[in-house]
């Protein structure tokens, strides 16, 4: 395989991505031991189910700049929705942070990285949240996050945002497959990031920019193994 470069470190290059299912994109590399832990999950009863694989620099500008226009909500800790007109433009920068990446900095640019729950664990018209309580106590997704807890790794797989740093919410249902994650992770380059970043298209670029290294130092790096 091809060695990775800059633009693939930030979703803009597909070169290493191979389909995993219908419109699923996964690094080439993690394709094979993903399938070999949801068969190994599926004699426990479970049915690994990807929400989310590969996502592109473009979709994650575009999830972001829909966020910052009121498109899609905001949401606070307690997961109510929050009025980013009331809020400075670093305070939105940080409130839109806790939830979703900045575009260039999300795992799931690498194809290392996959968002699942538990298709057996619901009716066959759930509709999936990708929140904590679904993943814990009484939620429908608690079996697969202990089956997580006690197994992924054996198969390469963490969990980056499982527990709460006070960056990126937790996020028990995003795993990562290290082996091949770590080679991205080594490779991160902000100033690069900066260049990228440092874009019309963006909105609130200045805010962003001047705030990179806080963000890098608090959303970024904590999720780096
Ligand atoms: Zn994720």
């Amino acid at each position: 395989m091809a060695s990775i470069n800059n633009r693939m470190l930030m979703g803009c290059d597909e070169q290493l991505l191979r389909e995993l299912d219908s419109g699923v994109l996964l690094h080439g590399d993690v394709i094979k031991p993903f399938q070999t832990m949801c068969d190994t999950a599926a004699r426990d009863g479970l049915n690994i189910t990807v929400a989310s694989g590969y996502r592109s620099f473009a979709r994650q500008l575009a999830i972001w700049n829909d966020k910052v226009r009121g498109v899609r909500p905001v949401l606070n800790d307690s997961g109510h929705p929050l009025d980013l007109a009331t809020l400075a433009d670093h305070d939105k920068v940080m409130a839109i942070l806790r939830w979703s990446a900045l575009p260039g900095c999300s795992r799931h640019h690498w194809g290392t990285d996959i968002d699942v729950w538990d298709a057996a664990a619901v009716a066959s018209d759930y509709r999936l949240q990708l929140v904590p309580g679904e993943y814990a106590g009484t939620g429908p997704f608690s079996r697969l996050s202990e089956w997580l807890q006690e197994h992924a790794a054996g198969f390469g797989f963490i969990r980056p945002y499982a527990i709460d740093r006070g960056g990126v919410a937790p996020e028990p249902w995003h795993l990562s497959y290290l082996p091949v994650a770590r080679l991205f992770e080594e490779k991160l380059d902000t100033a690069f990031l900066y260049k990228v970043l440092d874009n019309d298209r963006l909105e609130l670029r200045d805010a962003v920019l001047a705030n990179l290294d806080t963000i890098m130092a608090r959303f970024v790096l904590p999720g780096m193994t």
